[in-house]
């Protein structure tokens, strides 16, 4: 499988937590305790601003069902 060139992005300072879709590409989630988003380096879906504990949740069910590895998308 050709990787991604999202796989192992630079990573922001306010990461909390790197995860990776079915493909390999970095799902991020960033932020504080009390307002963490998340966002997709495979497909470019985001989520704003909810408690840390919704927003794993919310972002590890994308990346469970996410396929994409854009090239082109930041
Ligand atoms: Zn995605």
């Amino acid at each position: 499988m050709k990787l991604s060139p999202h796989t192992a992005p630079a990573e922001p300072d306010n990461l909390l937590i790197r995860m990776h879709n079915q493909v390999g590409a970095a799902l991020d989630v960033k932020g504080t305790e009390d307002r963490a988003i998340w966002s997709c380096h495979g497909c470019g879906e985001t989520r704003f601003e909810y408690p840390l504990y919704m927003t794993r949740a919310d972002a590890n069910e994308h990346a469970t069902g996410c396929r994409a590895a854009y090239h082109r998308i930041r």
